[in-house]
């Protein structure tokens, strides 16, 4: 028996359990590519994943990490060979597909994506799916036609994986950023990301009205709820917000008001799914337009060892940017 070791989650009687173990080879998933990984990321659905706070995970046994970035070993898809730099994130790997928090992974060469050109495998996790989700909300944004021209953005949960790969992206694109954080002790951090201005989240996490003063432009929201409600309702006429996260909660409580008196849209955005060309449309922007240095500043690295305690972490709200994985 060939075995390599994972964080296995199991089912029982009383919910999920999370543990290292020795994982059997012979009991990967089916695929066209074996690949040894050397970086994962801890993303908010990990969290989710790990503590067996929400169902996202969906077969058992299985390998959380929905994000993973490594080196082909095997390939019978003619798009890759041996030794190629690749990385995954979403298609369900970590949820209904053996994940990242491995050393090795099987996956169908369809959900590859190839590492950009001059991009490590560590960069990319540190990108991972949150930086690939805000650079999805900000391609949202631009397909709807909006601009810096057109006023400010805002960002909430400004301060967590989405929220400060986006405030980056937008800054360096010549948006006026406005960052939404429950952490005022990381507004320097954020302004050094290139937030313009900074907003306690407390002003939008409570029940508020159907319309409010016009305040921004455009939004990439990562929180939900009343949160998402608020920036609707503060939306300038004609303005887009880009909702992709459920931090504060799953409901909108929301009225029709900022659609049909004031033109706003709400972009839904999702990267599990995300379409093949959109997502290397994505992967390439990423490598181009996100400064090297503002996504180090926002990523710490830790030991596969530490991913358990990393996960109880994110879901309270104490991460800030990124965590990449070193699987080693
Ligand atoms: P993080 O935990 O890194 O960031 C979430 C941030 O939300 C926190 O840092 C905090 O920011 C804020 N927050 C936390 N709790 C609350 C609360 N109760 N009320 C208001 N704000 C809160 O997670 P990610 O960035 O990885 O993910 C963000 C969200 O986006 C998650 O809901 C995730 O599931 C979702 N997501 C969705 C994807 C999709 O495909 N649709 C893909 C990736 C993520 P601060 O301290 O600055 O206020």
């Amino acid at each position: 028996m060939t075995t390599f070791r994972a964080i296995r989650i199991d089912k029982t009687a009383a919910g999920t359990t999370a543990a290292f173990t020795d994982f059997d080879e012979a009991e990967l998933m089916e695929g066209d590519v074996t690949l040894r990984v050397t970086h994962s990321s801890i993303n908010y659905k990990d969290g989710l994943a790990i503590t067996g706070k929400s169902p996202v995970v969906r077969r058992f046994p299985m390998i959380p990490g929905i994000d993973l970035a490594g080196i082909v070993e095997t390939s019978g898809d003619p798009a890759f060979k041996p030794g190629d730099g690749v990385l995954l994130t979403g298609h369900g790997v970590g949820e209904t597909h053996l994940g990242g928090y491995a050393q090795k992974a099987r996956v169908p060469g369809g959900w590859l994506v190839p590492l950009p050109q001059g991009m490590s495998a560590a960069r990319a996790m540190a990108i991972g799916t949150a930086g690939f989700t805000a650079m999805l909300c900000v391609m949202a944004l631009e397909r709807h036609g909006m601009t810096p021209a057109h006023g400010p953005v805002i960002v909430t949960g400004a301060a967590g994986g989405v929220g400060s790969v986006a405030v980056a992206l937008l800054a360096k694109a010549g948006w006026h950023v406005m960052a939404s954080t429950g952490r005022p002790a990381e507004a320097a951090y954020l302004r050094g990301l290139g937030a313009a201005e900074i907003i306690d989240r407390s002003e939008l996490s409570a029940p508020g009205r159907p319309l409010g003063k016009e305040r921004w432009a455009a939004g990439i929201d990562t929180v939900g709820s009343h949160t998402l409600a608020n920036l609707l309702a503060q939306t300038k006429y004609a303005g887009a917000v880009a909702a992709t996260g459920l931090a504060q909660g799953m409901d909108l409580p929301a009225s029709v008001a900022p659609f049909i008196l004031r033109s706003v849209a709400l972009l839904g955005v999702d990267s599990v799914g995300c379409p093949r060309e959109r997502r290397l449309e994505a992967w390439s922007r990423l490598a181009r337009d996100l400064d090297k240095a503002r996504l180090a500043e926002m990523t710490r690295t830790v030991a596969f060892e530490n991913i358990i305690a990393e996960a109880g972490a994110i879901l309270a709200g104490s991460v800030r940017g990124r965590v990449v994985v070193e699987i080693g």
